[in-house]
């Protein structure tokens, strides 16, 4: 127990949160990052990646419940998904509440991430012993390039463009990922902020946009990412995210979320101006 710890999440040189510190459960250091386990006053237990907040207890349910409900409930019919990164478990977890899906492919290229995760964050990773999820302890990057499996859906869910995820958000690596994907596959990114990451924003689209029949990109309101205001890109090889959308599929489902629902899937690709100028011509928004 910690009296008076508190953490600082430092974003670029300008702009920090600061979190109450109630115990450190892991600190540890893999060969690609470092790997924080703490549990927190405010907001639950706390995953952080090189001092950057990951994921929170209090509010994980908001980027896990969009990287994964909005593109399973556009295609129609989704068996086979892959996601990159992801290693809480949390994507994972979202994915295979997807009846259709019969296998979920988990690329983490960090086992101390998982493995941090197994001990002290049930709540994301508690469903990686599942026999649909094929974990693998692995490079995104040598996968996408290498694998001959084909995937209907593919979900990036990744760090910020520094150490190994940096190329992730490389041309090459999208090619790879349009060559996995099935005819009408979908890949939807961690897609950075609309406020502080304009510039990586643009580069993410206009990647799609070159390769990709169609591309969007869709924002969600996270407690604990700078600026609190947050997106993904979509793209797809020729599945529109509302004309294609079927929203009587979610009730159908039986399933319940906590952010996710019909209304805030259209609502998600409403853009503000400035973000819709910003992106303009690379998008189909
Ligand atoms: N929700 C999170 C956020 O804050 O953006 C992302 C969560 S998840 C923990 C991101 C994961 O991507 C990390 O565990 C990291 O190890 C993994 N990762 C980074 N580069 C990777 C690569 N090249 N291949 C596979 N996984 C990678």
């Amino acid at each position: 127990m910690h009296s008076n710890l508190w953490i600082e999440e430092k974003f670029r040189d300008f702009y920090g949160m600061r979190y109450k510190v109630e115990n450190v459960l892991f600190s540890g250091k893999s060969e690609f990052q470092t790997v924080d386990v703490v549990e927190t006053k405010g907001h639950g237990k706390m995953l952080l990646n090189d001092g950057l907040v990951m994921v929170t207890e209090r509010d994980e349910f908001v980027y896990h419940d969009m990287i994964a409900h909005v593109p399973l409930f556009v295609h129609p019919n989704p068996k086979k998904v892959l996601v990159i990164g992801g290693g809480d478990g949390g994507t994972a977890r979202e994915v295979i509440r997807h009846e259709s899906v019969e296998k979920c492919v988990m690329v983490e290229i960090d086992k101390m991430v998982v493995d941090a995760c197994l001990e002290h964050i049930p709540l994301t990773s508690e469903k990686l012993s599942d026999p649909r999820i094929e974990l693998r302890i692995e490079d995104g990057i040598k996968y996408v390039k290498e694998t001959t499996e084909k995937f209907d859906v593919i979900l990036v869910d990744s760090t910020d463009p520094i150490g190994p995820a940096q190329p992730l958000f490389n041309e090459s690596f999208y090619q790879d990922i349009y060559n996995c994907l099935t005819d009408n596959g979908i890949v939807v990114s961690q897609g950075e902020s609309p406020w502080y990451e304009q510039t990586m924003q643009k580069k993410l689209v206009s990647i799609k946009n070159k390769l990709f029949e169609k591309t969007f990109i869709y924002n969600f309101v996270n407690l604990t990412y700078p600026g609190s205001f947050w997106s993904f890109t979509f793209a797809t090889k020729g599945l529109h995210p509302i004309e294609d959308f079927d929203a009587k599929r979610v009730a159908a489902s039986g399933l319940e979320f906590k952010y996710y629902n019909e209304q805030i899937h259209s609502g998600a690709f409403a853009l503000p101006t400035f973000q819709k100028k910003e992106l303009e011509g690379l998008i189909q928004n």
